[in-house]
C-alpha cells in the first residue's frame, strides 16, 4: 500500500509523512514543526497496521456474534417447535383421559346402579317371604284357635282326648317369625381427585448443544472419493 500521497487535513498542498503517537493523528511536515512539535512520531505504515489489526479483531468479533446469533436463532426455533409439540401432545392426552374417565365413570355408575338393584331385589324377596310366612302362620294360628275352641267346648272325655291327639300344631312350632335385619343401602358420594385424572407439570428440558455444519470454504480435488474430513483448529 502506498502511504506517500495522503493529503494533510490541516495544510493544503501538503502530504502526510508521519503520525503523531501522542495525538493518534496523521501529520505533515508543517504539523510536525508547529502543533505537534516535540510529540512522539511514528511511521504511517505502523499506524496503518495498528488500525488494520483493530479492523481484523472487529471482523472476528462480528463473525463470532453472527455465529452465536445463528445458534441462538436455531435454538429458539427448536424450543418453540418442541413446546408446540408438547402442547399438542398434552392437549391430546388430556382429551384422551377425559374420554377414558368419562367412560369409566359411566361404567362405574352403571355397576353401582346394578348392585343397588340387586340389593333391592333381594330385599323385596326377603319382604315377600316374610309376608308369606306371616300369612301362613296366621292361618295356622286361626286353625289351631278353632281346634282349641272345639276341644275346650267338648263335653265328652273320649272326644276330648281324641281331639288333643289330632291337634294341627305342636306347641314347639309356634315360634315367632324371624324378621330380616333392618339394613338400608345409601350412596356415599366421592370426589374426583387430581391423582385420579392427572395434572400439569412443568419440566425443564436441557437442550443438547448441536453441531451445525456450514460451508465456510470450498475445495476442489482430483480424488474420486473422500472418506474422511479432519477438523483442524487454526488461527486467522
Ligand atoms: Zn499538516
Ligand atoms: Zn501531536
Amino acid at each position: 500500500m502506498d502511504f506517500s500521497n495522503i493529503p494533510c487535513q490541516k495544510h493544503k498542498g501538503q502530504d502526510c509523512c508521519l503520525f503523531c503517537k501522542a495525538c493518534n493523528y496523521l501529520v505533515c511536515a508543517t504539523c510536525v514543526s508547529t502543533k505537534h512539535n516535540g510529540h512522539k512520531m511514528g511511521e504511517i505504515k505502523e499506524f496503518y497496521e495498528m488500525k488494520m489489526n483493530n479492523v481484523r479483531k472487529q471482523q472476528t468479533e462480528v463473525k463470532i456474534n453472527e455465529r452465536r446469533l445463528k445458534e441462538d436463532d436455531f435454538t429458539l426455533e427448536k424450543i418453540y417447535k418442541s413446546t408446540s409439540e408438547n402442547y399438542d401432545t398434552a392437549k391430546r392426552d388430556i382429551l384422551a383421559q377425559k374420554t377414558a374417565l368419562t367412560i369409566a365413570v359411566a361404567k362405574y355408575a352403571d355397576k353401582l346402579l346394578s348392585d343397588l338393584d340387586q340389593d333391592r331385589q333381594s330385599i323385596i324377596k326377603t319382604y315377600d317371604e316374610g309376608k308369606e310366612n306371616i300369612q301362613k302362620f296366621k292361618l295356622d294360628l286361626n286353625k289351631l284357635s278353632t281346634e282349641l275352641e272345639d276341644i275346650s267346648s267338648t263335653t265328652e272325655a273320649a272326644t276330648f282326648f281324641k281331639e288333643i291327639e289330632n291337634l294341627t300344631l305342636d306347641k314347639t312350632e309356634l315360634t315367632a317369625i324371624k324378621l330380616p335385619d333392618h339394613r338400608v343401602t345409601q350412596f356415599a358420594s366421592g370426589e374426583i381427585m387430581q391423582s385420579n385424572f392427572g395434572s400439569l407439570r412443568k419440566i425443564m428440558k436441557i437442550s443438547k448443544s448441536e453441531i451445525i455444519l456450514e460451508t465456510s470454504k470450498e475445495f476442489q480435488t482430483e480424488l474420486r472419493t473422500i472418506n474422511c474430513v479432519a477438523l483442524m483448529h487454526h488461527k486467522g
